[in-house]
């Protein structure tokens, strides 16, 4: 059987994470205890959760010419990725967040955004034939607001199914952008900021998420973290629900969530079914460390998930 495919556009980038005894303090320098280098980017994440189920996997995005950039492209290689399209530039190192970690889990993070800032209109012009192929299409907002929406229409031109994850949250988006999403998935977080309303109760989420669909989303599905995850159509208001885990690390739930959802969504589940099922491999990745670490394989899941 031929394997679902998906097209993700979105940011690499590199977390260079530091515990330390204390957050460091104005000019002073600091010995750390630990180093740890991990693949993220919502992107790359979410290219690696589909790939890691069974995806054809095809990553647009753009990499520095530098040691970061070289190992997210072994990284992709690792997980069958397929990289024609992961550009690599010398104006820019690849993207980066230094993050220093404290032993109360305390954090100060910056993010170099990079070389994710350089992907070209005509590098995803030249993507075209792979987003006309697949049947899924994804993107986030760690690259440029106008890069977004090229592939939105590219994907939108060649009849291709669209799923925007609008992460991290800003409080603002384009009209085209919501028109141009057929499922527009944020957590309770980016939901909030986009429509200034509360998402505490279900029935807040639905209204909150009612405003999202007027601006022109297709289908509304809000991650709700142990809640679940909402489906919220014209028509429509589901929950589903989430089995209960105990949560080690909680980081990257919301990109299994959206890369398992595509990988479902490929294979042609239908939408209940497919949220059913990212629930239930995001559930899994909140009960290990890390982001793409926590991430389950098709090989270690049940046939019945898949
Ligand atoms: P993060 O920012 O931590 O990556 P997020 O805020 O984007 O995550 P959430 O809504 O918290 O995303 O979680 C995404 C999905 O992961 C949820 O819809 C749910 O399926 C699953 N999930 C998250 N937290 C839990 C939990 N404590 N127990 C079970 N499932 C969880």
């Amino acid at each position: 059987m031929e394997k679902p495919k998906i097209c993700v556009v979105g940011a690499c980038n590199l977390d260079l994470i530091s515990y330390v005894p204390r957050l460091p303090a104005l000019g002073e320098t600091l010995h750390g205890t630990r180093f740890h280098m991990g693949f993220g980017g919502k992107g790359a994440n979410q290219a690696v959760m589909a790939a890691k189920l069974g995806g054809d996997v095809t990553m647009i995005t753009k990499l520095g010419q530098d040691v970061f950039g070289e190992n997210t492209l072994k990284n992709f290689q690792a997980w069958g990725v397929k990289t024609t399209h992961v550009h690599f530039t010398d104006q820019a190192f690849s993207g980066v967040a230094p993050i220093a970690v404290d032993p109360d889990g305390h954090n100060s993070i910056i993010i170099v955004t990079g070389a994710n800032d350089l992907l070209t209109e005509d590098e995803l012009e030249a993507a075209r034939a792979d987003i006309a192929a697949a049947q899924i299409m994804v993107c986030q907002l760690e690259i440029p607001m106008d890069i977004n929406l090229k592939a939105l229409q590219i994907a939108r031109e060649e009849g291709v199914k669209t799923i925007f994850n609008p992460a991290p949250a800003r409080p603002q988006l384009p009209e085209e952008l919501y028109q141009l999403s057929d499922i527009f998935c944020p957590n309770e977080t980016e939901t909030e900021l986009l429509t200034g309303m509360p998402v505490g109760t279900l029935e807040e989420a639905e209204a909150a998420a009612r405003v999202l669909l007027e601006r022109g989303a297709g289908t509304v599905i809000l991650t709700l973290g142990e809640r679940g995850s909402l489906l919220v159509t014209k028509e429509t208001r589901e929950l589903v629900p989430v089995d209960k885990v105990k949560a080690i690390d909680t980081t990257g739930a919301g990109d299994a969530f959206v890369g398992s959802l595509a990988y479902f969504l490929a294979q042609g589940k239908p939408l209940m079914e497919a949220m059913k099922r990212a629930n239930r491999i995001a559930a899994i990745s909140v009960q290990a460390s890390g982001t793409q670490t926590s991430f389950p394989e098709a090989k270690n899941l049940s046939s019945e998930l898949l």
